[in-house]
This record gives structure tokens, sequence and C-alpha cells, in this order.
């Protein structure tokens, strides 16, 4: 069961409460490249991003922070590590946002000084715990970044925030693999009532980081945990945004445009599958609207399947069946199928 978290309000997006997980992503441009970080910013929201992180650096990235939040719509957030002052000058470009990790900012004064200024900007704060800069004095009692010294190292950072009545908190932190994480995060969520910003931070390259982002976060989500959501992958970022909407639509929490159904193949299967399938995915890009397109490969599963579908094709040798809404709608050939199921499509949907 999804346990409620406190509301907390990042722009014109709030999150916790009974709120959907928000999707979040991360620029991966040179922040302080104004033109294209911008335009990586347009491309995330038109592909479902609602957060957008971006990396402040030094002076010229906190520079452009004022710039890029002029020209884009969903709320901004600043990611510093270190340097306090990048901080103070991020809230005071007028970011959304901003995250820090306590661990290397240093000394508590210098974490005061952000939560002055945020709590006068009236903006939250991401506490970002990573098991890599877990404090000394931590470390100390435990001879590794365990799952427990993780847990002790938020619960010292949120003691700051606590002792100056800053509760527009949002919580992460992530352990060196898919398992210490998603421990992490269940034993977060019973101790704390702050929205928690949930990822597997060991990502890799889209294949790998996919699969471990779906195991992990999937057991994190399925616990009722979590509140906004990045998918970290060493690719475009765009890729992480429809990689978080296959995981959560997986779940069942949340949907965005249509989902495709394709038969895996066998040697039951006439036609080429794998490239009617391609052609049908690239197609359905174009579409906002949420349907299940099934793609089947042969009759013994396919009818049904399609079936169950919004719309569907069900494939024979050199022939067809095309079904919408549970019904078969029209035999053809097999080089006019994929065309067949569009018009379906459009036929009964107010799509694109
Ligand atoms: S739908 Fe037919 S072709 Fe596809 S995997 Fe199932 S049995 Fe094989």
């Amino acid at each position: 069961m999804r346990k409620q978290k406190r509301v907390v309000r990042i722009g014109s997006v709030e999150i916790g409460g009974e709120l959907p997980v928000a999707v979040q992503s991360m620029t991966k441009t040179k922040t302080a490249d104004i033109a294209n970080t911008v335009k990586q910013i347009h491309r995330l929201e038109r592909a479902g991003c609602e957060l957008i992180r971006c990396a402040v650096v030094n002076r010229d990235d906190v520079a452009a922070l004022k710039k890029i939040k002029k020209s884009v719509t969903i709320p901004l957030i600043a990611d510093i590590h270190f340097d306090y002052r990048l901080a103070l000058g991020a809230i005071n470009a007028g970011v959304d946002k901003i995250r820090i990790n306590p661990g290397n900012i240093g000394e508590r004064w210098k974490i005061e000084e952000i939560i002055r200024s945020a709590k006068g900007n009236d903006i939250p704060i991401r506490v970002g715990v990573n098991s890599g800069s877990l404090p000394k004095k931590v470390l100390s009692r435990y001879a590794h970044p365990t799952v427990g010294a993780i847990v002790d190292s938020v619960e010292s950072a949120i003691s700051v925030f606590e002792d100056n009545n800053f509760t527009q908190l949002v919580i992460s932190a992530k352990g060196v693999d898919v398992r210490e994480t998603v421990e992490v995060y269940q034993m977060l969520h019973k101790q704390f009532s702050f929205p928690l910003h949930i990822g597997i931070t060991e990502a890799g390259l889209p294949l790998m980081g996919a699969v471990k982002s779906a195991v992990g976060l999937g057991i994190i989500l399925h616990g009722g945990i979590g509140d906004t959501l990045r998918v970290s992958l060493t690719a475009d970022p765009v890729q992480e945004v429809v990689v978080a909407y296959v995981i959560l639509g997986a779940l069942g929490i949340r949907t965005r445009g249509p989902i495709l159904i394709s038969c895996p193949m066998c040697g039951r299967c006439e036609v080429d599958m794998e490239h009617i399938a391609r052609v049908v995915d690239k197609r359905l890009k174009k579409y906002s609207q949420f349907i299940k397109v099934a793609v089947m490969g042969c009759v013994v599963n396919g009818p049904g399947e399609a079936r169950e579908a919004d719309f569907g094709i069900a494939c024979g040798k050199g022939v067809g069946a095309v079904f919408a809404r549970g019904k078969e709608i029209k035999r053809v050939k097999e080089n006019k199928l994929v065309e067949a199921l569009f018009e379906v499509i459009d036929e009964n949907t107010d799509n694109r």
C-alpha cells in the first residue's frame, strides 16, 4: 500500500501525498551552454518529463540558470555538490528546487546558509545521500557504507533541517547496488514522512540500465514507495523518460501513450514479425492517447491476445486479421497489414 508523505511543491508540480509519481530527468549538456540545454529540456518535456535537473558546477552554470528558467515550463532543479555558494547563487537565479549532498557541502553553517536562503525563497531542497560520500563520523561507526550507515547519514543530515524548522524536504539515498538501494528505500520509507526521490544510480548503457532500473524501481514502487523518480542511463535523457513510463506503466501506476504488445516469435510464425513490430512501434510514437496495440505472429495465441488489446493484428501465412475493441474487423494481405491496423486505430481514436 502507498504510504502517504508530506506534500512538497516544486514550482508548478506537487509531489507526495496521494499525488502521482513524477518523472524526472537530468540534462547532459553543459548547463552554461544555454541553447543546447534549453533544446534538450524541450525534447524531454515533449517526452513527458515533469521535473528537470541541471548540474551546476561553476559560476557560469549559475549565471545560465536564469535564462534557462525563463525558456522552459517544467520546474528547474539545480544539482549542487561541494560549494554552498553555488547553491545560494542557484536559489537567487530562481530555480524551483535544489539538490544537495550534505556529505560533501561541509560545515553545518554552510548547510544552514542554504536552508535560510531556500526558506526565504520558498523552495524545497532534496537531500541526496550517496554511499560513496558518507560523513566520516558515520563511517567511523561502520566498517563499510552499509544500508545502516546510509540511513544513519540521512538521519544526521535531516536533523540539521529539522533543527532549522525546514520541512520542504525531499530525500534520496542510493547504495552501491540494486539490492542495497532497495533496502535503503524500504527503511527510509518506514522512518520518514518526507517525499522520496527514487532511482538506481548504477545505471549503465540503455539495455543494462533499463533492466537494473526496472528490477530496483519495480520492487520499490510496488511497495508503494517513491514520489519522484529518475531512470539513469548512459544515453540520451529522452530514453530515461521513456523507460520511466514503461516501468510505471508495467506496474499500472501511470501510463503515457500507447503500449505495444508483440509476440516473442517462434517456429509457427510465417511473417517477419520483428520488422512488423518495429514499424508499428515507430508509428505509435506519434500517438499520445493510452491504447494497447497487439502485434501477434500466428493464429495460436494471436487472435486471443489481439482481441484483449484495444487494437491488434494476428498474422497468418501471407494474410492477417485486424482487430478492434475485441472484434475481428477485416482480413488483409501481409503487406497491407500495418496500414490496415493504423486505419482502424485512426478511425476509432482521436489520437495524434
Ligand atoms: S503468437 Fe504464435 S508465433 Fe508468436 S510466439 Fe505465440 S505461438 Fe509463436
